[in-house]
């Protein structure tokens, strides 16, 4: 990403808004924004398999892992505004498990570009069955999205839920209700 260039367009979209750049406020929004841009869209530029680094050790366990309340930001692609909530993923390995706080990365690498909550929990289940070669893989979002909280149907409490099953998970009802009762109990 070339921040000279977005802060050249985030200027530019003042001027459009009917701002004034050159004010005292506004002088360096450009160059924040830009700034909080890169941030937000870091995982464009990064890989899962970047972030897990290796974090993966051998283990004999074949029970339920499950990891609740990862907290997730990210942006929706339809309005560039952001969404918000809570991922909760869990898997049945074989004989490799994650380092705990990876999970959580992996979640980042996903959630910071310009998405949609479906997607974003495939590509996470999709991305844990790869690292771990799990027998099974569930991810559960339940987000917020300001494009519904600020405009449009302006549904202020409502919570998107959505969710990946993979492997056991997908073909076996009573896994998939174990891993969703837990991912959904409230604490
Ligand atoms: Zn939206």
């Amino acid at each position: 990403m070339n921040v000279k260039r977005v802060e050249a367009l985030v200027r530019q979209l003042l001027i459009e808004l009917g701002e004034d750049p050159e004010r005292d406020g506004l002088v360096k929004t450009p160059a924040r924004v830009a700034q909080s841009w890169k941030f937000l869209t870091e995982g464009y530029r990064q890989s899962a398999r970047r972030v897990i680094n290796g974090a993966i050790f051998k283990a004999e366990s074949s029970n339920l892992i499950i990891a609740r309340d990862i907290e997730v930001y990210s942006m929706c692609e339809h309005h560039m505004l952001p969404f918000f909530g809570r991922c909760h993923i869990g898997y049945i390995p074989r004989d490799r498990v994650l380092g705990v706080s990876k999970l959580a990365r992996i979640a980042d690498v996903y959630a910071r570009r310009l998405q949609i909550q479906e997607r974003m929990t495939e590509q996470i289940a999709r991305e844990v069955r790869k690292a771990t070669d799990a027998e099974g893989v569930g991810v559960v979002m339940e987000c917020r999205h300001l494009c519904m909280m600020m405009r449009g149907v302006e549904k202020q409490n409502s919570v998107m839920t959505t969710s990946s099953v993979l492997g056991s998970f997908h073909a076996n009802a009573a896994t998939r209700a174990e891993f969703m009762n837990l991912a959904l109990r409230k604490a």
